[in-house]
């Protein structure tokens, strides 16, 4: 079948992407989903930072490649041996696959899953495949199993989680990266507790969810802190307690005051090592640093060894909110319809497929939180 699609052919092309337009929309083949995969329409698909990192060449991956890694959509076909879904179901894309299978899954991690982030990195699906051809009989690369930046694609069953049919579906997207990510770095990776304190550098999607998450799990003080008013504005509105603007005051100052002497806990979702940093010396003798965020690959982080004993600090990584998808994603979508994660606060914009150099243009110059393409 054809499907519309936006491929990135090349990646770190020059601002303004509504210049240099490194998507170009195209019709793409895509075969009968095989063994073990499904065709899913997608109804809806959000412009993460880490598409951002892709298209300006901070995260290299295979090219071309069908991006959009946060998804929702409906199932229209099954191939053989699809056991979990049927024609009709909705589903929330993980962007991890979780194989069910490897060691990392029999623990209960299945944001390590192994096969599942190879294949990533290969940019096939779980299973090796590649199912995307361009009018130039090009294969293209799926993104993270979900290439959310075309109308219909295919993916492996173990990348969609099943939800309720009559949960709207340009909402359930932010499930799939957001929402995942920022909460479950708080009540999975850090398993933060009611009292505790808790501080958050980067206010996108991933920061704004994760004070969602500690503000449900009754945490108390929570600190925001970016670098743009506006975005602290509506950290304050999704359940911050305090902010700072770290263009005006030091952040590391600011919270150790805040907290007598250093939160408990401390997020930073920047993705750069510099604000790794000011969140490990923000941070509380005893507590501990989690870092959310994607620095570029050659990025180095440095602290004092010592410090990592003497005052019994522990450093986390969190990699897609430490989550098992199945298990995170209904859960977290139920907290929402309970009113207590005001995710849609996130939803800033509603873009066509066609406007996405545009919609990447306002991700880089931090104009949007979540942007969503919708395809209805
Ligand atoms: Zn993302
Ligand atoms: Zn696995």
């Amino acid at each position: 079948m054809k499907t519309k699609a936006a491929v990135l052919y090349e990646m770190g092309s020059a601002r303004p992407y509504s210049t240099s337009r490194p998507f170009v929309i195209g019709e793409l083949t895509l075969p009968d989903p095989a063994s073990g995969e499904v065709l899913v329409e997608i109804a809806a698909a959000g412009l993460c930072h880490s598409d951002l990192s892709v298209v300006d060449g901070s995260r290299p991956r295979a090219m071309p490649m069908v991006l959009g890694h946060e998804a929702s959509g409906i199932v229209r076909e099954v191939g053989p041996n699809v056991n979990k879904l049927r024609p009709g179901d909705h589903v929330v894309f993980s962007w991890i696959p979780v194989c069910g299978r490897c060691s990392y899954c029999a623990a209960g991690r299945g944001s390590m899953c192994e096969p599942g982030v190879q294949a990533n990195i290969d940019g096939t699906l779980l299973n090796g495949a590649r199912r995307f051809t361009d009018s130039n009989s090009r294969s293209c690369s799926h993104h993270l199993g979900v290439s959310g930046f075309s109308n219909f694609t295919i993916a492996v069953q173990e990348s969609l989680v099943k939800i309720d049919e009559d949960f709207p579906l340009d909402r359930a997207a932010l499930f799939g990266c957001a929402v995942v990510t920022g909460v479950g770095a708080v009540v999975n990776t850090a398993n933060v507790k009611a009292g505790n304190s808790v501080a958050i550098f980067g206010m996108g999607g991933v920061g704004l969810s994760a004070v969602m998450g500690a503000r449900a799990i009754g945490a108390y003080p929570i600190i925001a802190v970016d670098l743009v008013d506006q975005k602290l504005a509506l950290a304050k509105e999704v359940g911050a307690s305090h902010t700072i603007n770290a263009t005006s005051e030091d952040p590391v100052d600011a919270i150790k005051q805040l907290t007598s002497g250093g939160a408990e806990y401390v997020f930073e979702s920047v993705g750069s090592e510099k604000a790794l940093m000011q969140a490990y010396a923000a941070t509380r003798r005893g507590g501990t640093t989690v870092t959310i965020g994607l620095p570029a690959p050659d990025k180095m982080f440095s602290i004092s060894a010592l410090s990592i004993v003497a005052e019994e600090r522990t450093i986390k990584g969190s990699y897609m909110g430490s989550a098992v998808p199945s298990r995170d994603i209904p859960r977290f979508i139920q907290m929402y319809q309970a009113g207590i994660l005001p995710v849609d606060k996130l939803h800033t914009h509603t873009l066509k497929l066609e406007d996405i150099n545009e919609g990447f243009d306002r991700l880089a110059d931090a104009q949007a939180v979540r942007q969503v393409i919708s395809y209805t």
